[in-house]
């Protein structure tokens, strides 16, 4: 988070990396951006070391900025900085506007007041030099109006920019969360989830629970209908669950054919119904394939539930969702098995 003087630093950062950007005849295209904004913040000092040697040699091409990016950007702060850009690019666009708005105003006054001098001049029926002089003052008002306008075209142009640069962040922000094949969350997102999830339930005492779910068998459907087949029953394993969930609860990705889902106010007993409820609703589907619409079968799911301890970390709810999971593949799969409480006695 950026905040007071730090934000008008972050600010100058952000010009500048824009400048330097159209100086070296590159788009502002978000990774551009970040990486030229990283530059500026002087943060990372063997980027700035690399670069200025690039810099020395000429003006940094896209080749180059895509190979600093992938090395020096692509790492698990880069969610924290693209937010932050982000924040500030908002900052940047709202005084983009309020420039624009106040010389709409200058130019709109400054006309009304020339009317009303022009006027007043007229049915005086005033003399030639009069009259010059407020042609003059019209002429001159007529220079500054096309000067404001073209401030104006080039500050709405400005705003077309931003607001391009800012909705490319969006979506990248919004892709690197989740996960290609499946659309559902990726294990960044989860990662995140979990602890805010979490860290709500201690602040307002309230209770959670998690799901650890895995496909069963899935290795033999793959070696029968092969890993295409494989990879289109694990979109609609993904759709059916995310049907049947509510709006604040949370599912993304956990590994291979395993997924997570975080389920805030729930406790352990209503968490065991909604996956039973998950596990049904697929286990009642006919899979058929598309276009033979050959019979493929039915697909099922085995899944752990736990309830957070507060006091416990994050790999311990999920160890204890993964292990209750186990257990239900151990007992016959398609099954529900919920996890017990850690018995570590806190005396
Ligand atoms: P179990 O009931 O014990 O979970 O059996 P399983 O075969 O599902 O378990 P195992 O962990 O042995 O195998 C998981 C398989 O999931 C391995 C791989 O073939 C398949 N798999 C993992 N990720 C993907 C993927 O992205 N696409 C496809 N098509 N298959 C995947
Ligand atoms: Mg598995
Ligand atoms: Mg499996």
């Amino acid at each position: 988070m950026v905040v007071g003087a730090e934000k008008q630093e972050a600010g100058a950062w952000s010009r500048q990396a824009l400048e330097r950007l159209a100086r070296d005849g590159l788009p502002p295209a978000p990774h551009n951006y970040a990486l030229y904004y990283l530059y500026f913040s002087g943060e990372n000092k063997e980027l700035n070391a690399v670069w200025d040697k690039l810099a020395a040699q000429g003006k940094i091409t896209q080749a180059q900025c895509d190979a600093l990016y992938d090395k020096y950007l692509v790492t698990d702060n880069e969610l924290a900085f693209l937010k932050d850009a982000n924040s500030i690019l908002d900052n940047e666009l709202k005084k983009v506007l309020d420039l624009l708005n106040a010389s709409t105003k200058e130019t709109d006054q400054f006309g009304e007041n020339l009317d009303a001098f022009s006027g007043k001049l007229n049915r005086a029926g005033s003399i030639d030099t009069l009259r010059e002089a407020v042609g003059k003052i019209a002429e001159e008002t007529h220079a500054i109006a096309q000067q404001n306008s073209k401030l104006q075209q080039e500050l709405a142009d400005t705003t077309v920019q931003l607001s391009e640069i800012r909705s490319d962040f969006d979506r990248v922000h919004r892709e690197a969360q989740i996960d290609p094949l499946t659309e559902v969350g990726n294990r960044k997102f989860f990662d995140h989830e979990i602890l805010r999830t979490m860290t709500e339930a201690q602040e307002q005492n309230t209770v959670m629970s998690l799901l650890m779910i895995d496909i069963d068998h899935f290795k033999k459907f793959n070696d029968t209908h092969g890993h295409l087949i494989g990879d289109q029953v694990l979109r609609l394993v993904a759709r059916t669950l995310v049907e049947n969930l509510k709006g604040r609860d949370v599912i993304a990705r956990y590994g291979g054919e395993e997924f997570v889902i975080v389920l805030p106010q729930t406790r352990l007993q209503d968490a065991e119904r909604v996956a039973n409820q998950l596990r049904a609703g697929l286990a009642s589907k006919h899979i058929t394939k598309r276009g033979t619409n050959e019979v493929l079968g039915v697909v099922t799911i085995s899944i752990g539930a736990a309830e957070y301890v507060v006091g416990e970390d994050s790999d311990t709810l999920i160890s204890r969702a993964d292990a209750a999971m186990y257990k239900a593949k151990q007992t016959g799969r398609n099954r529900v098995v919920c996890a017990e409480a850690e018995t570590t006695k806190l005396i």
